[in-house]
Parts: C-alpha cells; sequence; structure tokens
C-alpha cells in the first residue's frame, strides 16, 4: 500500500453522483415546483427516463439500495399498475409529446416485474414518448431470478443493455453477503439476453467484501473477462451500518483494512486493462469500441446517479418510489415509502417528496465537479468564466488542495487542477474541494478508497 495514498484512504467523501448531494435535497418539496420544471422544458431537447422498482426477492447484507422484500408478487403487481399511472400523470405535466434519448430501469430488481407487466409498462412509456433512433434502454437484472421467458422478452421489447451485479464469484464470498449465484448462472444469463438481442452488458464487481481477498477477486476478473461484458463497474463496498441495517449482518472483522481494500482495487484494475479493457473515469472499464470508452475519449463522457454514462440530456425525469429527477432548474426525489407514493399517484399528484432548485453557484460547481469526476482534470478558471463567476473564485478550494498537491496526488495552475495516476484513485476527494455543503454536513459518507 502507498502509505501517502493510505493517510487519506479513510477519508469519508460523497460519490458525487450529482451535485448538491442527495442528502441537501429540501423535504416538504412543493408540487406544483416540480409541475413548473416539467412545463417549462424545451420541447426539442432530448431527456431520460429513469424507473424504479424497489422490489427483491431475496435481501444482499451489503445493499445499500432503497429496497422492499417480495417474496409473493401481489405487491409487485399493485406497485407496476400505480407505476403505469405516474407514468401518465408525468407525461400530461410535459409541455409537449418529447424524445428519450436514455432510458433506465433500476432497482431494486426492475426483473422482478412479471414479463407481462414489464411488456405493459414499456408500452406505456412508447405510448407517450418517441424513442431516439440510437436510444440506449437499460435494465438491471439479477441472474438468480432472471427467466428464459423474461430474457426473451426485454430482447423483444427492444433493450439494448441488461446490467448484472456480480460482485464477486468466490464462495466464501457469497454466502457472507447472502447472494449466491455461481459463474455458469451468471454467464446463462448473459447467454440468455445475447441471444434475446441485448447487445450491451454491464457487470457491476465489488471490492472490500467481507473475506474477500485479492486472488479471489482477480480470478473473480478472469472469469467476468471470459463472458466478456461490454462494460464494468467496479466499486468499493460502502459499509455504512448506521445507514443499511441489513449490513449489520456482516462481521466487521470479517472486513479488509484500508490497506487491503487498496490492494484489492488496484489488482482488479491491473486485471481488467491486462483483459483488454479500458479505464473510465474513477472506477468504469470498458472494452475500446464500447460507447462509454469513445465518450471518455471525446471528453463527452458524463456522470449521473447511475454512475458514468453516455447520457447527454439536461433532464432526468425519475418515476418510482424514492427515484431521483433532474431538470435544468433543480433536484426531485420522490416519496420512498410505496405506501405514500401510491397515495399520491392515485390521487393525481406527482409524487414529489424533496427537491432542490439550483443556485448559480450549484451549476458552476456541478460543472468543475463532474469535469473532475469524469476527466480527472479540470480547469475551474475557465469554467468559472463560462459561468460569469467572480476572477478568483477558485482560489479558496485550490488552496484547500495544495496538501494533496505537495504529496504528488494532484498538479495545480492558475485554478487547473490534473490528478496524477497517483492520485486518480482520491478524485472524489480533489471533488469534495469544490463542494460548497459538504462544510456544513452532517450526513456520514464512505471512505475515499
Ligand atoms: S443488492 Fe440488488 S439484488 Fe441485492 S438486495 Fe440490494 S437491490 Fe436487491
Amino acid at each position: 500500500m502507498d502509505p501517502v495514498l493510505d493517510r487519506y484512504a479513510t477519508r469519508a467523501t460523497p460519490r458525487y453522483t450529482s451535485y448538491p448531494t442527495a442528502p441537501h435535497f429540501q423535504k416538504g418539496f412543493p408540487e406544483e415546483t416540480y409541475r413548473g420544471w416539467l412545463a417549462d422544458l424545451e420541447t426539442a431537447d432530448p431527456i431520460s427516463l429513469y424507473l424504479h422498482v424497489p422490489f427483491c426477492r431475496q435481501m444482499c447484507w451489503y445493499c445499500g439500495c432503497n429496497m422492499k422484500l417480495a417474496a409473493k408478487y401481489d405487491p409487485v403487481a399493485a406497485y407496476a399498475k400505480t407505476l403505469r399511472k405516474e407514468i401518465a400523470l408525468t407525461a400530461d405535466a410535459l409541455p409537449a409529446r418529447m424524445t428519450i434519448s436514455h432510458l433506465h430501469w433500476g432497482g431494486g430488481t426492475p426483473t422482478a416485474l412479471s414479463p407481462d407487466d414489464l411488456t405493459l409498462l414499456m408500452q406505456d412509456v412508447r405510448s407517450r414518448w418517441d424513442f431516439a433512433p440510437d436510444a440506449e434502454i437499460a435494465i438491471e437484472s439479477d441472474p438468480r431470478t432472471l427467466t428464459a421467458e423474461m430474457a426473451k422478452r426485454i430482447g423483444e421489447l427492444g433493450f439494448t443493455r441488461a446490467s448484472f451485479g456480480v460482485q464477486e464469484f468466490d464462495l466464501k464470498v457469497q454466502k457472507a453477503i447472502n447472494r449466491i449465484q455461481p459463474p455458469e448462472m451468471v454467464r446463462t444469463s448473459v447467454t440468455q439476453l445475447r441471444e434475446a438481442g441485448v447487445s450491451g452488458i454491464n457487470f457491476d464487481l465489488i471490492y472490500g467484501l467481507p473475506f474477500q481477498t485479492v486472488e479471489s477477486l482477480v480470478e473473480t476478473v478472469k472469469l467476468t473477462a471470459q463472458m466478456r461484458p461490454d462494460r464494468v463497474a467496479l466499486f468499493g463496498y460502502a459499509h455504512v451500518p448506521w445507514m443499511a441495517k441489513n449490513q449489520r449482518m456482516i462481521d466487521d472483522a470479517s472486513l479488509p483494512d484500508a490497506a487491503e481494500r487498496a490492494a484489492q482495487a488496484n489488482a482488479a484494475a491491473e486485471a481488467l486493462l491486462a483483459e483488454g479493457y479500458v479505464a473510465i473515469g474513477l472506477d468504469h472499464f470498458a472494452l475500446p469500441q464500447d460507447d462509454l470508452t469513445v465518450a471518455a475519449q471525446n471528453g463527452q463522457l458524463r456522470r449521473n446517479f447511475q454512475g458514468y454514462t453516455t447520457d447527454l440530456a439536461t433532464t432526468m425525469i425519475g418515476l418510482g418510489a424514492t427515484s431521483i429527477g433532474k431538470t435544468p432548474f433543480g433536484y426531485q426525489q420522490n416519496i420512498s415509502e410505496t405506501g405514500a407514493w401510491s397515495r399520491s399517484v392515485e390521487a393525481g399528484i406527482l409524487p414529489v417528496a424533496k427537491g432542490l432548485p439550483f443556485e448559480k453557484d450549484d451549476v458552476l460547481r456541478a460543472e468543475v465537479i463532474e469535469r473532475l469526476m469524469c476527466d480527472g482534470s479540470v480547469d475551474a478558471a475557465a469554467v468559472g468564466r463560462k459561468h460569469n463567476a467572480p476572477d478568483n473564485w477558485w482560489v479558496a478550494p485550490c488552496h484547500s488542495l495544495v496538501e494533496m498537491e505537495r504529496d504528488g496526488l494532484l498538479q495545480m495552475s492558475q485554478g487547473k487542477v490534473t490528478m496524477t495516476a497517483r492520485g486518480r484513485p482520491l478524485v472524489r476527494l480533489a471533488a469534495a474541494a469544490f463542494d460548497a455543503y459538504l462544510q456544513d454536513s452532517t450526513a456520514r459518507h464512505s471512505v475515499a478508497v
């Protein structure tokens, strides 16, 4: 372990999938404000759609998502029915029929829906919006419960991408996280989806899990590479049992320490590069010909709630309990409790619970943080000029990065910040220097590596 990185690795920082980050969204956000934002959208601009299904058949102990266990289908069926109404309610609030450039089903487990409910929901979406010819239509799935029928239906419905939470193939680790899925099970799901015409496959891998070792993770990467997913995300397990109570099932003593976590992250990254993947942003890898690689090479990589993306839309409409959306005017988050979310939709009220209107300063800092997270480099002075910020606005945040500069983790010149190869894993810490909300924050975040 690099002793310099070691000093920084345990500092808590947000993941910056948004700025301002979700803990700063205001409660009691007025529905009419969100309605106003939707009504004022530029109708010629493409939008992205995020649909959330919070149900899973089994609880993974590491999970940090908003999910509900559903042993029976009844609550899922009721949820699907309400989601259809939310699609109509939201489409009615828009100024015109708009075009979708990206659609993403997340969860939970979206494939917990029955094939027929997924079909009805996608028919509703297509009846209210057009899809751009090159639209990405993506769905998260679970190899443990994906049926051959559902894989076929996903293909028939025009999905272009599916992602799987693979995490780690070692059986001891899988038992400790309550997620048993042998490589053959994952391989079958991937094959079924590819045969159904879904061309893009994503895997998520995690380091820092209980009983995980460098060797087990490198073996996981090798098995992953044999299945050749187009994109691989490599996340550090965020152990936050004070927020995610299920994580209390994970014995603290079984978790690798900071040095071991860093060794695992490095070994997995090196193994992915050796298998022909290209490193993208902080924690993604993609095949050289993948759109994400091309976007990164062209400086067009973006970051949103799903992580790194090629999605250039300035509006993301979030549907379903707890989902987050973004418009050019601010963020909105839906009610997370499914009963309250459902009652709101049934009453014809957009189920918004929280929101945050953008200030000029938010937009400026969001762009600086996004470019740093995507490119590992940003000219904060130039971004400031674009947003008519005071000439020296970047001086204070850059001043707080002097220690990292002295440690060889980044270089600075007149407001331009560039992470060095050594400092790249700590880009979240550099981004945090530009976060005006962080100083007052009481929210607790995961560690930097
Ligand atoms: S990790 Fe995924 S599949 Fe597991 S409980 Fe959480 S949302 Fe469900």
